[in-house]
């Protein structure tokens, strides 16, 4: 991929843990390659189609400067995730962020974060056996869409299916949006609790009726398994109403744990 290169920008701000590295300031040196889509055409020589360092050189110091951070960490993560919002033609950033005068009371050049974000792909399915069913899931594509950290992509048709795991219950209406994101997987999770909470979801018993349910699919290609995630979502694979959706939209999606394709997967469980 193409990248700009800003290096060693100079921006004088406030982020440090101590009391004085906030009111006093000091001085930091920012590094950032800005990797454009391939949509960038800079082979056109028009500032338009590609990024312009100088303004994003303006914003890197604008952004410093507004915010005050305890972490460098976290200046630097929360500056890439700004670039990647304000830049559409960027995919992916890369940051490193000096302090030369970090007060550590020993002599030493620099301390120094660098890291990286990207948009990320990824697979939510949606599902809901109560009330305006499709209402439901309707606003919540519309919160997910509300989100200047996501981007949905595609999304598959409603269908209907008989709820699984508890049976007495209505019948589901199901569906499958694909999206990239800035947000790590556990905040894309987060954001779609509140998605679910915000439908009023109340939740009488575990696969009991819900008025909306959102389940995080496929993250690019990671496999986690932590308390509250696991990914890709471990029931998937046994459910057609879930990979029935996920096929029509993302028929190449490569599941990570099998290495087929998800398409593969429907056609596994049909059999
Ligand atoms: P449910 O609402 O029945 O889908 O279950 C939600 C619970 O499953 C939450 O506590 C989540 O933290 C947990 N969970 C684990 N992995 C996933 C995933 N891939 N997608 C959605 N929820 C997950």
């Amino acid at each position: 991929m193409d990248y700009v290169e800003i290096k060693e920008l100079i921006v004088f701000a406030h982020h440090g843990v101590f009391k004085q590295e906030k009111e006093l300031g000091q001085k930091f040196v920012v590094s950032a390659r800005l990797y454009l889509d391939t949509e960038a055409d800079v082979i056109k020589d028009d500032v338009d189609s590609s990024v312009h360092y100088g303004e994003a050189a303006m914003e890197i110091t604008r952004f410093l400067q507004a915010e005050s951070y305890n972490l460098i960490e976290t200046a630097a993560g929360r500056l890439a995730e700004h670039l990647l919002l304000t830049y559409s033609l960027l995919r992916k950033v890369q940051i490193r962020l000096a302090k030369p005068w970090a007060p550590v009371g020993l002599p030493l050049n620099e301390v120094a974060i660098e890291l990286s974000r990207s948009w990320q792909p990824a697979v939510v399915a949606l599902g809901s056996n109560m009330g305006d069913r499709r209402g439901h899931i309707e606003t919540a594509l519309r919160a997910l869409d509300r989100n200047k950290s996501i981007r949905l992509l595609t999304s598959s048709e409603l269908i209907e299916s008989s709820p699984y795991g508890v049976t007495d219950q209505e019948d589901f209406l199901n569906g499958a949006v694909y999206i990239e994101t800035v947000l790590s997987p556990h905040s894309l999770l987060k954001y779609m609790q509140v998605v679910e909470n915000d439908s009023g979801r109340v939740r009488t018993r575990h696969w009991g009726p819900r008025t909306l349910d959102l389940d995080l699919i496929y993250y690019s290609d990671l496999i986690i398994h932590s308390e509250d995630l696991t990914l890709p979502h471990p029931e998937m694979q046994k459910r057609d109403f879930v990979l029935g959706p996920v096929c029509e939209i993302a028929p190449n999606y490569v599941d990570p744990r099998y290495g087929v394709p998800v398409c593969e997967l429907l056609a596994r469980l049909e059999k």
